[in-house]
């Protein structure tokens, strides 16, 4: 299933499921979200008179700095023994079309396209064999990143925490059985600038899900960005920037210097 957030012409916001161009409404999902517990409520919209909004609101995002090979070998750096976890600020989630506000105080603003896992159950010290239950679907994401304020070492939350510096979207599909079989790319201005694949993650979605949740309380609705491949660069004001994964679609968003 593709699952959406939405607001209406009226602007009510909504959730739904896509199905071509029609959207079922669905109850808002409380506690667990699995999909026995989505209700429908009879009301319809078609996809053209809405604007899609992020597909949840994580209480946190949960990164992972170099999860690819090719991008660790892209940047001269070792494979990570364990891998390396930074947050993202719920501040900075934004939704397909809204825009990435590239902040004055850097020179430089980088795309990285990534496949983003929404949490279903909440997961606390779950183990890799059981801990694909704990996922309601995936997404695309861009962890967008001041590559001029992220130190080689030191933590990253200032580089990667700006506003708007997380888009996530268009659809949570619910449907995908193995996230290290899927294709991944970015466009930037319609040139394809990574073409990448999950089996080149150097940690599982699972062994991730493992990790982090035997650090902190994974919620409902919590999203892990999984790291990016190889081809990172910068964008302009101006620019537009597509993340495109297998069975989830495209997400596009442009960049402006303006508030
Ligand atoms: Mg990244």
């Amino acid at each position: 299933m593709q699952w959406i957030r939405f607001q209406s012409s009226t602007g009510e916001v909504c959730h739904g499921l896509l199905e071509g161009e029609t959207i079922r409404e669905t109850a808002p999902l409380q506690g667990d979200w699995d999909l026995e517990s989505i209700r429908e409520t009879g009301r319809t919209f078609e996809l053209a008179t809405v604007k899609l909004l992020a597909p949840c609101q994580p209480s946190k995002v949960v990164c992972i700095g170099l999860n690819y090979r090719s991008h660790a070998e892209e940047v001269g750096l070792e494979m990570p023994k364990v891998p390396i976890i930074f947050l993202k600020p719920s501040t900075a989630v934004i939704g397909p079309l809204e825009k990435i506000i590239h902040p004055p105080q850097s020179r430089r603003v980088d795309y990285e396209a990534e496949l983003a896992v929404v949490i279903g159950r909440r997961a606390h010290r779950v183990k890799a064999p059981q801990a694909l239950d704990y996922v309601f679907g995936y997404t695309c994401g861009n962890d967008v990143t001041a590559r001029d304020k992220q130190p080689a070492r030191g933590q990253w939350t200032y580089a990667k925490g700006f506003d708007t510096f997380c888009p996530l979207g268009p659809v949570i599909n619910t449907a995908i059985k193995d996230p290290e079989k899927l294709s991944i790319k970015g466009v930037l201005n319609g040139k394809t600038v990574q073409s990448g694949h999950t089996a080149d993650h150097i940690f599982s979605v699972a062994e991730l899900i493992e990790f982090i949740s035997g650090c902190m309380t994974l919620l409902p609705g919590d999203v892990i960005l999984t790291g990016t491949p190889a081809g990172i660069g910068p964008m302009q004001p101006g620019d537009t920037f597509s993340v495109t994964i297998d069975g989830i679609g495209t997400l596009t968003n442009t960049i402006t210097s303006s508030n």
